[in-house]
């Protein structure tokens, strides 16, 4: 016996107009049309579980399955959900002069990116609740977790993205078992033709957000962090955005933390990063507004984050707003320029959406919206090894190869 799921799911709830619905059902949307949030009883949960308990677990996200509303341990479906390392950026610390940025790398996590901890709930519940073919837009890193732990659990799995989404994406999907499905459009349009075919197809959407179930699988974010810091939080939290899964996920977690009493001290600051060339969040942000406008001719290097619309843009405000964070958005120039001198002064490989945090750490220290005191984590949500690279290598000759001299270019 792997363990005794015991959990504290109560009832299903609609972010936005609060109505209830009974759990262990399959559900998307609310009847408002919003997304439903998993509750807990959390005077039971906090009785049942604590931080010392947690110690005795195995290291991966199952640890906090008292958290999760997974009811029958036989469903769980694993591929290695390993908690990821927290790693220290001292180049941009000491050149930023900030107390501490650390950065959890999420790269680590099966198909090497963070879409993993949604998609491994998401279809562990889809067994649980008896279905058999799931159906996701992506923009690369969900439509592989999807297909893998679909694969895993024997459920069908039907993928599509746009035509530009990094070739290593798409055929890593189609070889994990999905069907695959590239089209000239964005991952609004995808979304709108899986949406569009539930009937006629017989699949479950698995769309950002409209299933209650990835943002308990991204809460582990939160809980995860909360515990590596041994339950006092650091000051700020840039997230890479594009759904907002993540970020509502952490700030759900947080909730459930204070309210069960392991989280007593301040929250951190919740940022939204986006990039210019897809910025909803941040042009809300600025404008005061409590919705999104649609972006247009969405366009950047961090795919992950080319979200030109999220139906959780409320909750990530509200998020944001909450926590007196911020939202900015920063070039993809300086992604690049930024993912290429972390790479070679700390030998970290970021993903551009990654990448995009720590460029938004320096452009945010320089218009103090972040204080040198601060301690920071950013967010690299999947592995640099995913994307595109330059490729600097030299070649040379064996038969005719150049002086040793110049390519260690010694001058003595
Ligand atoms: C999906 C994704 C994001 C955005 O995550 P959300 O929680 O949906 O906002 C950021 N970076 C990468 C690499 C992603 O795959």
């Amino acid at each position: 016996m792997l363990f005794d799921c015991e959990t504290f799911v109560s009832h299903l709830e609609c972010s936005e107009t609060g109505e209830h619905y009974p759990a262990d059902q399959i559900a998307n949307l609310s009847r408002a049309g919003k997304p439903l949030f998993v509750r807990y009883d959390l005077d039971r949960l906090g009785r049942a579980v604590t931080p010392e308990l947690l110690k005795t677990r195995l290291p991966e996200f199952w640890r906090y399955r008292e958290f999760l509303p997974v009811r029958h341990k036989e469903n769980i479906v694993r591929l290695g959900e390993v908690m990821t390392p927290l790693l220290n950026a001292r180049f941009l610390e000491q050149s930023l002069g900030q107390r501490e940025v650390i950065v959890k790398d999420e790269g680590r996590l099966p198909t090497g990116s963070f879409k993993a901890r949604g998609l491994a709930l998401a279809v562990s519940m889809a067994r649980e609740l008896g279905i058999s073919r799931m159906a996701i837009p992506t923009n690369g890193n969900a439509g592989a977790a999807l297909a893998a732990y679909c694969s895993q659990a024997g459920i069908e799995s039907y993928v599509f993205c746009p035509d530009d989404t990094p070739d290593i994406n798409i055929r890593e999907i189609a070889l994990l078992g999905a069907s695959t499905y590239t089209a000239a459009g964005l991952i609004n349009d995808c979304g709108r033709f899986v949406t569009a075919g539930i009937e006629k197809a017989g699949w479950f959407d698995t769309s950002t957000l409209k299933e209650p179930y990835r943002i308990e699988g991204k809460k582990t974010m939160g809980l995860e962090l909360a515990e590596q810091y041994d339950w006092e939080l650091p000051d700020v939290i840039l997230y890479p955005t594009g759904g907002g899964t993540g970020l509502i996920g952490m700030w759900k977690a947080f909730a459930e933390l204070k309210e069960i009493g392991w989280l007593t001290g301040k929250l951190p600051r919740m940022v939204s990063v986006q990039a210019s060339g897809c910025a909803p969040i941040v042009d809300a942000w600025e404008c005061d507004l409590t919705h999104a406008e649609p972006w247009q001719n969405a366009h950047t290097v961090a795919a992950g984050i080319r979200v030109p619309a999220a139906i959780g843009d409320f909750l990530i405000l509200n998020a944001i707003r909450e926590s007196n964070g911020f939202a900015i958005a920063v070039d993809d120039d300086d992604i690049v320029a930024t993912q290429r001198d972390i790479a070679q002064k700390d030998g970290l490989l970021l993903c551009p959406e990654g990448a995009a945090t720590a460029t938004a750490l320096i452009q945010a220290r320089e218009r103090k919206l972040i204080d040198p005191d601060e301690r920071v984590v950013l967010f690299n949500c999947a592995t640099g090894l995913k994307y595109p690279m330059p490729d600097d290598s030299q070649s040379m000759s064996l038969a005719n190869p150049p002086a040793y001299r110049d390519i260690v270019n010694r001058t003595e």
